[in-house]
């Protein structure tokens, strides 16, 4: 039997081994998918290979370290440097990165994005935000602390921290940071947060499985929201095609994945 696991800190609130469960024992598929704690990323490689894993997901806060601890890194990942995906080839790691497909599959139904405020700038950040670029959208980045507002004034996005911060009109706000994942913060000071609400027609959260204060102050302003359930469900459909490569079809996977939302 297949093992695949996925790496954070915290774990235990992540719905993808429910989600990829539900895929392989529907289709009989002959794996399991377990969840691992992981406190220190740099103890990622040992961890997957003493495991004997076939593949795993990472998520918060480990992506930019996975992308450091593969053997060989493919596709989008290797121009983000962010991983989410891992597969076991042959003994060697190899990485990937499905967060940023996924997340443009989740807001195919807002139409008419030309710009774009994000909010945090860690690797889901960067991620989603090299892929709006791809699609030629005016991308704008908010982030806490300066120090990792470099990566996206080198990709020329407009950049600030709080203390500078000017509010302007965006289509889509998007919350990428941690802020409201295992606490009721706001991603940013209120006073802020509500300007930038009061001037974006979409917004949403890649926090999913709770209605965050972030969200929570949307819906009190009537804004079409979404939180990130859809962007699971398409990085999940993605990275388990990595794992099963090619024995089984994208629609099936996808069907049972999604049916896993509602058990
Ligand atoms: P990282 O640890 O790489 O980055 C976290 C970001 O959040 C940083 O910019 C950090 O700012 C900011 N941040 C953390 N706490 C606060 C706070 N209290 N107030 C304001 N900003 C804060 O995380 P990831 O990019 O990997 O993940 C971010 C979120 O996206 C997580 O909640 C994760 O669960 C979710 N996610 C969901 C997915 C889905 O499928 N739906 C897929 C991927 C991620 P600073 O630089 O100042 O520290």
């Amino acid at each position: 039997m297949k093992i695949f696991s996925i790496f954070g800190d915290p774990v235990s609130h992540s719905l993808s081994p429910l989600m990829h469960n539900c895929v392989f024992k529907n289709l009989n598929y002959n794996a399991c998918y377990t969840r691992t704690h992981l406190i220190d990323g740099d103890k990622l490689k040992d961890t997957f290979f003493a495991l004997g894993l076939s593949g795993a997901n990472v998520t918060v806060p480990h992506k930019e370290a996975a992308f450091h601890a593969c053997d060989e890194v493919r596709g989008f990942a290797k121009k983000v440097g962010v991983v989410n995906t891992l597969v076991n080839e042959n003994g060697k790691l190899i990485g990937y990165n499905t967060d940023a497909d996924g997340f443009m599959y989740a807001i195919s139904e807002f139409k008419n994005i030309k710009t774009i405020l994000v909010l945090g700038a860690g690797g889901t950040a960067k991620a989603l935000v090299s892929r709006f670029l791809e699609e030629n959208l005016q991308v704008s980045v908010l982030n806490r602390s300066l120090s990792r507002l470099d990566y996206f004034k080198n990709l020329e996005c407009e950049t600030y921290t709080w203390s500078d911060f000017k509010t302007e009109q965006f289509d889509l706000v998007v919350n990428t940071t941690s802020a409201g994942l295992k606490d009721e913060n706001l991603p940013a000071p209120k006073k802020i947060v509500e300007n930038i609400l009061n001037n974006t027609k979409y917004v949403a959260d890649a926090i999913y499985g709770k209605l965050t204060p972030f969200l929570k102050l949307a819906k009190e302003k009537n804004i079409t929201y979404k939180d990130g359930a859809d962007m699971l469900l398409g990085q999940g459909v993605l990275a388990n095609e990595l794992f099963v490569q090619g024995e089984l079809q994208k629609e099936d996977i996808k069907r049972e994945m999604q049916k896993s939302f509602k058990l």
